[in-house]
């Protein structure tokens, strides 16, 4: 096969999964917003044989050969069809590398697993899991074996979710922001609490769909390229840069919670809709990485959305929906109230201060589980001791626990740093943004178009044609720094909480 035809191959094998990821996107998408409950029989079968084929799609030896060829002339390619065959190849290793039969097996555990974990949290009963866990974590550290036997097990996995960040890396950098959140919490925890009752008065969900409106706007969503509905989880999905789907979900008695879940996800897709034309078509559209994706939709929910500028630009309008609700409520009060700082249970649910202590929390039960270093059916009790040590709160049952999480259900392990790492890089990015924009002046004068504007062109346009690492050093001039984000979390809450 000579190069050309290669190439050729390997577009048009990326142009069909395209075409199958794509049907299959707006598929989960419908049985997740409009689809009625029965559909959910015809829906799997129809995901099951549509997998299949796009699993066949990559896994068979034409595809190897053209893969392996390309990767063999790698110097000879463009940065964006190396970078394919890189990913190509990345995501082929293990599948490459295990049996088939061990494969097969696995998703059988794994499907096992996640229905069980649903029905245990509901019980919140962790016995009850813990076999399936027991299973998964073996098969997780077997497959490492296969993929890289020359590695650290744990290590692959990180990799596989955050190139370039393994346990060297992120020893580091949790004991660095261990070392200067516990503190912080703590004092912060001595201190009286903003008030924030009037977030939890009644808010009709009809008015606070027109506020999602109102945000999409602020945030300059073109909403002919970005639909919203409504999930029991709020999520984005993406197609290509004129086709994204956010979710939100509308309590009645919690104002911010749909509000911070808008401008989250809106900042998921924003990060995609930024991505550059060439990328249309390529498995390339996208993020950088999980944690490069949270540093977006982070970016606009706390960064921008939790600043003091952001609030004072739409407190107007919110005072203006629900008169009554926001009595005698000041910009300020709204400001310090979505700030509230305080150790809680539940990662999904935690404030911006103590979020990355969730994430710490899961890191070191992971890694001690793929060492053989934890007994699965000690993990409620390690849980338990964690969260008393480092957010001082007493986990009541394994629901609020261990079990709370679906990550492990699914068989996922090092996936959880990119959370923390999300906001620890918008950190850095917003340090290196403020030597060119005044973001404050900007956000307050209603042009968030121009904060958008910079990281689209330092982040967005990328997709994944640039790797997490060489993303910071592009964007910032220096290698990932955790201080940025030490210094910004300390900054923020000491005027908050006047330390
Ligand atoms: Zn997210």
């Amino acid at each position: 096969m000579e190069l050309k035809e290669a190439i050729a191959k390997l577009k048009e094998n990326q142009r069909i999964r395209s075409a199958y990821y794509h049907a299959m996107g707006v598929m989960y998408y419908d049985i997740e917003t409009a689809a009625p409950k029965n559909a959910i029989g015809g829906f799997s079968e129809t995901m099951a044989t549509l997998s299949e084929i796009t699993y066949k799609l990559a896994v068979n030896e034409e595809n190897f050969a053209v893969l392996d060829l390309l990767s063999a002339h790698a110097d000879e390619l463009d940065e964006i069809t190396r970078r394919e065959v890189e990913e190509a190849q990345k995501g082929l290793k293990l599948l490459r590398s295990i049996p088939i039969e061990e494969y097969v097996e696995f998703q059988r555990i794994q499907s096992e697993a996640s229905s069980v974990w649903h029905e245990a949290k509901v019980k919140s009963d962790y016995p009850m899991f813990e076999p399936h866990l027991r299973k998964l974590v073996e098969y997780t550290r077997k497959f490492a074996a296969y993929a890289a036997p020359e590695q650290d097990p744990y290590d692959y996995w990180l990799n596989e979710f955050e190139e370039g960040f393994t346990q060297d890396v992120l020893d580091g950098y949790f004991e660095k922001i261990k070392a200067a959140l516990v503190p912080l919490i703590h004092r912060i925890g001595e201190k009286q609490p903003p008030e924030d009752g009037f977030l939890k008065k009644h808010y009709p969900a009809w008015k606070q769909r027109k506020l999602s409106d109102y945000l999409m706007e602020v945030m300059g969503i073109n909403r002919d390229d970005c639909a919203i509905g409504e999930t029991e989880h709020p999520f984005t999905t993406g197609f290509n840069k004129h086709d994204l789907r956010i979710t939100t979900h509308y309590y009645e008695d919690a104002l911010a919670s749909s509000m911070y879940s808008v401008i989250h996800e809106g900042g998921h897709a924003t990060y995609e809709m930024g991505n550059s034309d060439e990328l249309i078509g390529s498995p390339l559209f996208g993020g950088a990485s999980c944690g490069m994706h949270e540093s977006q939709s982070r970016f606009y929910e706390n960064i921008i959305g939790r600043s003091r500028a952001f609030v004072e630009l739409v407190f107007p309008k919110i005072k203006e929906m629900f008169p009554e609700e926001m009595e005698g409520v000041t910009a300020e009060d709204f400001y310090k109230a979505v700030n509230r700082a305080e150790p809680s249970l539940i990662r999904t649910e935690a404030d911006e201060l103590t979020y990355s202590m969730h994430v710490l929390i899961r890191y070191e039960i992971e890694k001690k589980l793929i060492h053989g270093e934890l007994d699965t059916k000690d993990v409620p009790a390690e849980w338990n001791r964690l969260y008393k040590e480092y957010l001082g709160v007493d986990v009541p049952n394994d629901k609020e626990g261990c079990l709370q999480d679906s990550h492990w259900s699914g068989g996922s392990f090092g996936y959880f740093p990119s959370y923390s790492l999300g906001s620890a890089y918008g950190a850095q990015i917003l340090a290196h943004m403020k030597k060119e924009l005044d973001i404050d002046a900007l956000v307050r004068a209603g042009e968030l178009g121009k904060v958008t504007d910079w990281l689209r062109e330092h982040i967005h346009k990328y997709g994944m044609i640039k790797k997490p690492k060489e993303l910071i050093r592009l964007c910032c001039g220096e290698d990932f720094d955790p201080q940025y984000y030490i210094d910004y979390l300390t900054d923020k809450f000491s005027e908050l909480y006047g330390l």
